[in-house]
């Protein structure tokens, strides 16, 4: 047996999606750090120990533009290069390559943290080590860190250390949230135990073991689906435990999660309603995957309201965007729906002060642990948002690392340098605008071969009838001025399009109507409908067109989506009770589904220009959607002209770095399990093959270049700074989309 002493600025404990962000983040702005998971694979609950299907903003497709950019939008994307079917060893794969990827990161697998040292009143800890014992090599380690952050989920290495934290839920008088029970209480969302089954070829008997229940006893068979073939996460309500302590009866939650496997497998098999003869199990899981244990106090408890209010907090350093969904303490048993859920009306903001413990001086905390309502839990707890949210910490920590500050201090004296530092790094902040003074892009005209002032989407692919509303967002930059449609109609009708704002930027809902038009059509085909919609708004932002339903027409739709256009069919039915999922009545965002158009888009032209897709987009400060696309748009591409992006100073610039994000489509539902599948590889609006040229000498030379690009953000360093005062990013390719696209460019001395 080995004793042994680790000394790094940062100990991340707990190797989950948080702690993995977490350490990348603080890694890359050159802090050394110390990652311990008590597990051989990193990943935590996605790991394929446990088999969770990495969710977030997204909320399945149902937010717009949502997905997670920064370390966790890395790993989406190559996942999703890698691996698109989604078998889960290639995502631990993903992952483990992406820590072993950055220098400063020293990992400690299989080392279970039990011991803290930490001194302090009550009111001011300071953690001074971690202790963990790796397992299979008698390694006894010692971790003395600056700071420290708990990423472990379950919150033992705060609890160890003094740390107030919370167990269960608050009463609904606490903070008045609605979905808050009368009276506090301990209870907590249960564990879940999956598995998957294959088609073995021939016939296979299933033998239950003898701890199997008979679910024919039970409401299970009525009460959730079962399907012969499905797998792994499909099953997450096979949940047990609401009522017991996660942690504590641990053992106890796996006895019972696994008889209740092994007797839905029963049912499959034996009781001849299912098809599934040839039918073997495959893998079951042995660690039950935990929902939810002890949430720090902060010095902020981030509650219900704040989530539905989107609350814009001074600093945020992450969204999220799934519902608000909890489920019934009896999980598998209950007779209610398996969850319930609840959505603002676009994504929500997280605040830095729920991220760091209100009396542990030195300690942050990332993932289901952060400083949340059991309520709010209930949305900040999906992986992608705690790994948007780990990012967000461990950024924090490298700098309170740096300064020697608390989180606390940096708070207060350093978070536009936090900000600024996350968005640097493309991390997942909405609304924020990037103003880096060190970056000399900002300082550049900007001007490009071509930009897509014209806005057409004109080639259709089918059409659908207009059983039901439409909606479309387009982009309004500065002004609307009529809008043409693409429709068939059987007989002479009248085509009525309403025009909406959507309230926040941020939000891609009906608003308040601001006016309504029509036109009177005649029976045919292929016709372009034209609608005297106007409106210019004080800053440029979105309309929500609705396009009104009509029996006797038809809309064309173009399987060539464009950005900055998305489209929605409105739903008649908006709140919905079946077994595994409860939705609330009244939520627009559900209300107006985008799934069916999300590789699609309506033929729709803009009369007026448009400055939506203009050269100067790429150095606007924004990263993402927000009120508009941000991005540069060229016109279609063609072989006859060449597409750049310029940038020009008044005086010569040394520039050694420059760091170009391309468009991956946020609005693309990636996942990295089986959930669904995105057809393509690669995003196909990223740039694939290109190079930078600056003017050196009255010539333009090379003096950088991409090829086969699949990312979003790309860094180039050159060998030695050069001075120049034109520089431009030339698009060889894209990765299929017919229009060349940059997000943002940054240059740095
Ligand atoms: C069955 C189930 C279904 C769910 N459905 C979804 C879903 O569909 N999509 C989704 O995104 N989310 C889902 N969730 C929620 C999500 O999985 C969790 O909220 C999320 O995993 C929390 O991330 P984390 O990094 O905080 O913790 P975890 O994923 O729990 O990771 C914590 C890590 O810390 C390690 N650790 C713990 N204690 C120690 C210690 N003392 N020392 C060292 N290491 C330690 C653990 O081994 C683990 O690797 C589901 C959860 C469950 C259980």
């Amino acid at each position: 047996m080995r004793n042994e002493t680790v000394k790094t600025d940062i100990a991340v404990i707990g190797g989950g999606l948080a702690g993995v962000n977490a350490a990348i983040a603080a890694a890359r702005l050159g802090r050394t750090v110390a990652l311990v998971n008590n597990r051989p694979v990193l990943g935590g609950n996605s790991s394929s120990e446990v088999r969770v299907w990495v969710c977030g903003a997204t909320a399945h497709g149902t937010q717009r533009y949502a997905r997670e950019t920064g370390i966790m939008g890395e790993l989406f994307v190559e996942n999703q290069f890698r691996n698109k079917d989604g078998n889960p060893y290639f995502w631990d794969m993903v992952v483990l390559e992406a820590v072993r990827a950055e220098p400063n990161i020293q990992l400690y697998l299989n080392t279970d943290v039990h011991e803290v040292e930490a001194d302090g009143e009550a009111h001011d800890r300071t953690i001074r080590a971690a202790i963990g014992w790796m397992m299979g090599s008698e390694r006894r380690i010692r971790f003395e860190s600056a700071v420290y952050l708990d990423c472990t989920g379950d919150g033992l290495v705060g609890f160890l250390a003094g740390a107030k934290y919370r167990l269960g839920r608050e009463a609904r008088a606490e903070f008045g949230e609605e979905w808050a029970p009368e009276a506090a209480d301990e209870i907590m969302l249960g564990s879940t135990l999956l598995f998957y089954t294959k088609d073995a070829g021939h016939p296979v008997k299933y033998t239950p073991p003898r701890m199997a229940i008979d679910v024919t006893k039970t409401t299970i068979p009525e009460r959730r689906i079962i399907r012969s073939g499905d797998n792994g996460c499909a099953y997450w309500w096979i949940e047990w435990g609401g009522e017991h302590d996660a942690v504590h009866d641990n053992e106890r939650i796996r006895d019972e999660l696994w008889s209740v496997i092994y007797g839905i497998w029963d049912y499959i098999k034996n009781s001849g309603k299912f098809d599934a003869d040839n039918m073997t199990l495959e893998w079951v899981g042995s660690l039950p995957g935990k929902r939810e244990y002890r949430r720090f106090v902060g010095d902020y408890v981030l509650n219900q309201n704040d989530i539905l209010a989107q609350r814009e907090f001074d600093d945020r350093v992450a969204f999220g965007g799934w519902s608000i969904d909890l489920h019934p303490p009896q999980g598998v048993y209950a007779t209610e729906s398996g969850s319930k859920h609840l959505f603002p009306d676009g994504i929500y903001h997280v605040p830095f002060r729920s991220l760091y413990s209100v009396n542990v001086s030195n300690m942050l905390m990332a993932g289901r642990d952060i400083s949340a309502s059991h309520v709010a839990f209930g949305t900040t707890r999906v992986m992608a948002t705690c790994a948007v949210i780990g990012e967000a910490a461990g950024t924090g920590a490298a700098l309170c690392a740096a300064k020697g500050i608390s989180p606390r201090e940096l708070h207060g004296s350093h978070l536009r340098e936090l900000q600024q530092t996350l968005l640097r790094q493309d991390a997942s902040i909405i609304g924020l605008r990037s103003d880096d003074e060190t970056d000399l892009a900002r300082g550049a005209r900007v001007f490009a071969s071509s930009e897509r002032s014209r806005f057409g989407i004109e080639q259709p692919a089918y059409a659908i009838p207009l059983h039901a509303d439409i909606g479309i967002t387009v982009p309004v930059d500065p002004a609307l001025d009529g809008i043409e449609l693409l429709v068939d109609a059987d007989a002479q009708t009248t085509l009525v399009v309403e025009l909406w704002d959507t309230g926040r930027p941020e939000n891609y809902v009906p608003h308040a109507k601001l006016a309504e038009a029509s036109v009177a059509l005649s029976a045919g085909s292929l016709q372009w409908a034209k609608l005297g919609l106007s409106w210019t708004p004080v800053t440029a932002c979105n309309a929500f067109l609705v396009v009104k339903a009509n029996e006797a027409l038809a809309l064309h739709i173009s399987d060539r989506p464009s950005s900055g256009v998305l489209a929605y069919r409105r739903s008649e039915q908006t709140g919905t009770s079946r077994p595994n999922e409860e939705h609330q009545p009244g939520q627009p965002l559900v209300e107006w589904r985008k799934h069916e158009f999300d590789h699609a888009a309506p033929c729709i032209r803009l009369t007026a220009p448009t400055e939506a897709f203009a050269a100067d987009k790429a150095i606007d400060g924004y990263l993402r959607p927000y009120g508009g696309p941000h991005l540069w748009s060229s016109e279609r591409m063609t072989a006859a002209r060449l597409e750049w992006l310029e940038l020009t100073w008044s005086e010569p610039v040394p520039i050694r770095e420059l760091h170009l994000v391309f468009n991956d489509d946020v609005n693309d539902d990636l996942i990295n399990l089986h959930h669904h599948i995105t057809p393509y590889e690669t995003m196909p609006t990223l740039v694939k093959d290109y190079r930078v040229e600056a003017r050196e000498g009255g010539a333009w030379a090379t003096i950088a270049e991409g090829r086969g690009n699949y990312k979003r953000k790309n860094v180039l360093r050159l060998d030695a700074p050069i001075q120049t005062d034109r520089l431009r990013i030339v698009v060889e390719m894209t990765n299929g989309s017919e229009y060349a696209e940059i997000v943002e460019v940054r240059v740095y001395a």
